[in-house]
């Protein structure tokens, strides 16, 4: 069986729901379980409909509701379906019409609330999908709220493994005997008491990792508007290529220094289980895409992808004699206190600490001061530019380190290289204005 998530953007509209058949059509012959997000805005729209209608007046509630129910049925009509994919859609309406007006009788919005708004948008795309994929193929509509059990913690309900696994091969699993598709929500889920859940902002590909791994998929497919991860921000490296496969840790690594594709923790469950995850574009459905996999290519060495996360802050902290007994690590604390921000990196010589923040200088200069008066801090503003490789500790990967040494050198005479040769990564911190360059030249060193 292959699980096919299609994100928000490759439902967004008829047009896209018509790319998601014709894939749907080219893998005849598979067992296919399609998770689908919420059509593309729709699930920023409900929660914030679902908060707003604590005090928005009958009028204004309702109309943005139609406006919701409104935008499915013509997507409906659009793609010629039948007047019973269209009552189901205004059903769900109802629903969505009753919940939110129960939020401005009661005048409050809990999580709960939230939660029920929010699995609406999901409910919608799957029953627009279930209208158009039938009249073309055998498949059934499943409600995933059945076997994605979740502990009761509302947003973001952490899943309970055991009882989805357990629910989803006896409910789900045989739905493939009499039928090829399955179509189901990404998103969402349900409580012990059959309460409705999500799995938290984005989590459609969270779920399809989970039944991929629960049913013990072949592969799992991300079906995006991006044709897989790329060797560098196609915006600043217009030729940039997509990456053929990377292992997890590499996949993380670039998501740590700023790669947006995807959050490769949701996908976590699938690797853990061996399943190869493909980053693929429904708009450009014969690209070949990103496969991920646990270990990725044991043989593969070098620089793959080069990310410039800018600006970022390095603040150095040398504590002095009076301040020794105050250990670096309660100094970091006091600044976490004090900024209300986490270094996203740190690393600790002696007692000297470096410290790198996601932020300007300007945000974070104030607090450095606080520390002033017993340490001796440094602060200054800085690009971080990150090479992503398979492995910078073989030996082959040798050449590749050294060249990123002196493209670093060449271009910045005073760079700070901190982090050594981690497995996945060499980083360095660069001035700003050398960071395109740099990228630039590394990027044509990428394999
Ligand atoms: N529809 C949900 C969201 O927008 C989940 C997802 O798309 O992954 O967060
Ligand atoms: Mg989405």
């Amino acid at each position: 069986m292959i699980v096919m998530k299609f994100g928000g953007t490759s439902v967004q509209d008829a047009n896209a729901m018509r790319n998601v058949l014709s894939i749907a059509q080219e893998y005849s012959g598979h067992k296919i379980l399609i998770v689908s997000s919420a059509c593309s805005g729709i699930t920023s729209e409900l929660l914030s409909i679902a908060s707003d209608s604590v005090y928005l007046n009958d009028e204004d509630r309702i109309h943005r509701i139609q406006e919701i129910i409104k935008r499915h049925i013509d997507i409906c009509n659009e793609l010629g379906l039948e007047q019973g994919t269209v009552k189901q859609i205004e059903e769900i309406g109802s629903h969505l019409l009753s919940y939110c007006e129960g939020i401005a009788l009661l005048g409050e919005c809990t999580d709960r609330s939230q939660d029920a708004i929010a699995s609406c948008g999901e409910l919608f795309s799957t029953i627009i999908l279930t209208g158009l994929l039938g009249s073309h193929l055998n498949l059934q509509w499943f409600d995933a709220r059945t076997s994605m059990k979740t502990h009761d913690l509302h947003p973001g309900s952490q899943v309970n493994m055991e009882q989805t696994s357990l629910l989803s091969n006896q409910l789900l699993k045989p739905l493939f005997e009499q039928c090829d598709i399955v179509v189901t929500q990404g998103f969402i889920g349900s409580d012990d008491d059959n309460r409705t859940t999500t799995l938290g902002r984005g989590g459609s590909d969270y779920s399809a990792a989970i039944f991929g791994a629960v049913l013990e998929a072949e592969e799992i497919i991300i079906w995006t508007d991006v044709s897989g991860i790329a060797s560098a921000d196609p915006r600043v490296i217009p030729h940039a290529r997509y990456l053929e496969c990377m292992s997890f840790d590499e996949a993380r690594m670039l998501s740590f220094f700023g790669a947006k594709v995807l959050h490769p923790e949701t996908i976590l469950p699938a690797l853990q289980k061996d399943i190869p995850v493909h980053v693929r574009n429904t708009f450009k459905a014969s690209d070949r895409g990103t496969t991920i996999t646990r270990m990725g290519d044991e043989t593969a060495y070098g620089m793959r992808s080069v990310i410039v996360r800018k600006p970022v802050s390095f603040v150095q902290v040398r504590a002095t004699q009076v301040s020794n007994e105050h250990s670096m690590s309660e100094l970091m604390k006091e600044l976490e206190q004090l900024s209300g921000l986490k270094p996203m990196i740190s690393v600790m010589i002696d007692a000297s600490i470096g410290l790198i923040y996601d932020v300007s200088v300007s945000k974070i200069e104030e607090y450095v001061k606080h520390l002033e008066e017993d340490n001796n801090a440094e602060i200054g503003e800085y690009a971080l530019i990150s090479a992503i490789g398979p492995n910078f500790r073989n030996t082959n990967s040798k050449e590749a380190v050294k060249k990123f040494h002196e493209i670093i050198y060449g271009n910045d005479e005073s760079p700070i290289m901190f982090s050594g040769i981690q497995k996945n990564t060499i980083s360095a911190l660069v001035d700003s204005v050398h960071a395109e360059n740099i990228l630039k030249e590394i990027h044509a060193q990428c394999t």
